[in-house]
């Protein structure tokens, strides 16, 4: 992409509304803009990001087995009815009435259609294990909606749904989806960790939130320091072998790790050596719920057992907070001067600076380094506009690219460029191919 073409649009001023420096980072880099309250409009740069995201989140839950499909985001409230929810669920719910005066509302989460899809369709045990997943567009009337994409009343979740014979089964689904969810946050450069929570009104028995340690976040965290060592990494999993999912899940909750609603003053002091209790703040990216046959029996989700007998099936429900990954991932790596994009969810893989724009050498140089890492498969952004350096090297900072490219007269004449690392702020002068052989 050229700048001089792009949609970027940038803002000067630090926005006062913004509490957070995710939120603010965001409003700046030119990645959202606010329509109403804890709802935003996804410009260029920040839909990018958004769909990087989600590709990671597809690819992984693909990986363990599990089945994508996509239910709508206005559902008829009689079937919230027949779980008891449409009542319970209270003011987070945006209830709608259609022409015909028919209840409809915005889902929140969809346990209830996915059990209506489950129980229309499947009815041997022969058809389990089977887990779908959705990433759609949710809403709840949040009664803060703040901090930008972190806490918005419309949000790109990631819902996934186990079915399954039995209680051993249900809970094999729970490890492959913690497996998974490790591997995600990993992948967008994150540490989330899992943490023993409360169910809250999905309603269940097992349950571990995942937590990104951060200052800004909501919720209040108690963890033994060892924890914060332990990483996935690219070791190969076996999702079909129960007994390797189960010692991940051991790994990586044997330790004490609880948020504020579970935690137990006790048992943290017993468990836990002075020394490597903490106590911080952590942002929700994601839950992960066992709740057995909460949905299934009210609902009729039943299967033919071996014995020929009608039995409900097992559930659990996972969730990835999609678009509130943006913000968690930017409260987690940024600096003074902007974002700083994990490899893994950046929008570019590479920015280029052309340090004089006009100038004949330079602007050739930049045209043929913009096409060799486009034919390695790379997407860069090139800053072709007429501007002055500094105000070229502000904006890559700001959106954070994790490399930039310099391109200048004078390093020409000795047949370099600068490549120059986001995170470390290190610059190397070699080759236009050099560079390019770097970045592929
Ligand atoms: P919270 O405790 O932050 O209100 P939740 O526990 O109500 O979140 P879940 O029902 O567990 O949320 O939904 C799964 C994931 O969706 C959460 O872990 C979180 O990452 C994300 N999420 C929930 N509510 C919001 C929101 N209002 N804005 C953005 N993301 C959200
Ligand atoms: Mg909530
Ligand atoms: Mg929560
Ligand atoms: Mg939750």
């Amino acid at each position: 992409m050229r700048l001089s073409r792009y949609f970027l649009p940038v803002l000067k001023e630090t926005p006062s509304e913004a509490q957070i420096v995710s939120h603010r980072l965001m409003l700046r880099a030119g990645m959202i803009r606010q329509q109403a309250a804890g709802i935003y409009s996804w410009l260029p740069l920040g839909f990018k990001v958004l769909r990087r995201i989600e590709q990671i989140v597809h690819e992984e839950q693909q990986r363990a087995g599990h089945i994508p499909l996509l239910m709508p985001t206005l559902q008829p409230a009689d079937l919230w009815r027949e779980s008891g929810r449409y009542e319970a669920y209270g003011e987070e719910m945006l209830r709608i009435k259609d022409r015909h005066k028919r209840d409809l509302l915005y889902g929140p989460t969809n346990e209830e259609m996915i059990t209506d899809i489950f129980r229309s369709h499947v009815s041997s045990y022969k058809d389990l294990p089977l887990t779908l997943y959705h990433i759609q567009w949710k809403f709840r009337d949040e009664i803060r909606p703040r901090f930008g994409v972190m806490r918005g009343r419309e949000f790109l979740m990631k819902d996934g749904y186990n079915f399954d014979l039995t209680y051993e089964d249900a809970m094999h689904a729970y490890n492959r989806h913690l497996v998974s969810y490790l591997r995600s946050y990993e992948r967008m450069g994150l540490q989330a960790i899992p943490m023993r929570a409360e169910s809250g009104p999905i309603g269940g028995d097992d349950t571990h939130e995942f937590l990104v340690l951060a200052e800004t976040g909501e919720s209040e965290v108690f963890y033994d320091s060892e924890i914060t060592d332990l990483r996935f990494g690219d070791r190969a999993i076996d999702y079909d072998d129960v007994a390797q999912c189960r010692a991940v899940l051991e790994e990586f909750t044997s330790r004490y790790a609880r948020t504020d609603d579970t935690h137990d003053a006790a048992a943290f002091e017993a468990q836990v050596p002075e020394e490597r209790r903490r106590s911080a703040r952590g942002i929700e990216v994601g839950q992960i719920f066992y709740f057995g046959t909460k949905y299934s029996e009210p609902m009729g989700a039943t299967v033919v057992n071996d014995k020929g007998e009608r039995v409900p099936v097992h559930m659990g429900s996972h969730g990835i907070g999609v678009s509130r990954l943006l913000g968690a991932i930017i409260e987690a790596s940024h600096d003074e001067n902007g974002i700083i994009w994990p490899e893994g969810v950046t929008p570019f893989h590479a920015g280029i600076v052309n340090l004089k724009q006009g100038d004949g050498a330079a602007d050739a140089a930049c045209e043929s380094l913009y096409s060799a890492l486009k034919a390695k498969g790379l997407d860069p952004l090139y800053d072709d506009r007429e501007e002055r350096a500094g105000a070229k090297f502000a904006t890559m900072d700001l959106i954070g690219l994790p490399w930039r490219i310099t391109v200048g007269p004078r390093g020409l004449k000795n047949g370099v460029v600068e490549l120059t690392s986001r995170r470390t702020g290190e610059s190397e002068e070699l080759s236009a191919d050099a560079a390019v052989d770097r970045l592929a």
